[in-house]
């Protein structure tokens, strides 16, 4: 597996792939759910390339830039036993300049849901994905489910900018119990971890009641704001897969968000209906 640090190296190594090129973007502290896409991305491609860059644009001030989990060496050995061809790993000033242009998220989805709690995180996200695009040209990029809107907005930036990279959506893995993979589950104590299962418990019970009949968007939202009460709720919303808000229940066309915090940690999880 070769080990890249700079853009101008990645540039070339690009230029030697022949065939198909998957590429899988991430922040490290690599879990399943990162294994999960890397290995779509082998699968279905002549080359893997991962990157793994905590990309500060997209943090907030007063957010876990800082303190969000690095494990390097770890994350090394599982790109080489998952099959990754390249491993692009950048310091900041391999990625951005003192002056750039602005990227900005669009106005109305960019800044609601999670752009309405994290104004700006989104502009960050497309900027260093697009730059990732560009570095990589990849045949196809992966991305989880997990972060439904960031994959909506990419999508949204792909379509609009003609970009010719073919997203593919990836399904959220989960741990055992339902709580879905992150990184930032390490900040959990035990008893917070039992209290961050009411995440993906509360997806439950509102698949349910859809599976039973119910199709009322209030009502369901009521149910799981009970069973979330014991999180600091941030939102609980049901959408078209375009992030229109829905009152009622599209089947097939539906995501039902969360974000909570437990402790001072904020998790996000979703369902796809
Ligand atoms: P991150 O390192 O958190 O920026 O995530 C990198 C990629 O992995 C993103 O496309 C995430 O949506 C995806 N991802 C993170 N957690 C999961 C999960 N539990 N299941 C599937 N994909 C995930």
């Amino acid at each position: 597996m070769k080990q890249i640090t700079t853009s101008q190296e990645l540039r070339s190594y690009r230029d030697t792939c022949t065939g198909s090129v998957g590429f899988v973007p991430t922040m490290g502290a690599l879990h399943e759910g990162h294994i999960s896409l890397v290995k779509k991305s082998v699968a279905e491609n002549d080359t893997t390339i991962v990157s793994i860059f905590v990309n500060p644009t997209q943090f907030l001030p007063g957010e876990d830039l800082d303190a969000y989990p690095r494990k390097i060496a770890a994350d090394i050995k599982i790109c080489e036993l998952a099959g990754v061809d390249c491993l692009f790993m950048p310091t900041t000033d391999a990625v951005y300049t003192r002056e750039e242009p602005a990227i900005c998220a669009p106005k109305i989805k960019g800044y609601i849901l999670e752009g309405y709690h994290r104004p700006g995180h989104f502009d960050g996200v497309l900027q260093v994905v697009l730059k990732l695009l560009n570095l990589t040209r990849p045949t196809r990029a992966y991305f989880g489910k997990k972060d439904a809107q960031q994959l909506y907005l990419i999508q949204n930036m792909v379509r609009t900018l003609f970009l010719t990279t073919e997203i593919v959506p990836c399904d959220i893995v989960r741990e055992k119990d339902g709580l879905a993979l992150s990184s930032r589950n390490v900040y959990l104590s035990p008893e917070e971890r039992e209290r961050a299962l009411l995440l993906s418990k509360s997806l439950k019970r509102a698949t349910k009641m859809i599976i039973e009949g119910e199709r009322d968007a209030e009502k369901i939202k009521t149910q799981m704001r009970k069973i979330l009460s014991p999180t600091a709720i941030e939102y609980i919303e049901i959408v078209d897969r375009d992030f229109n808000r829905l009152d009622e229940i599209e089947i097939d066309n539906t995501i039902i968000l969360v974000a909570a915090k437990v402790g001072t940690t904020r998790l996000i999880d979703n369902m796809w209906v």
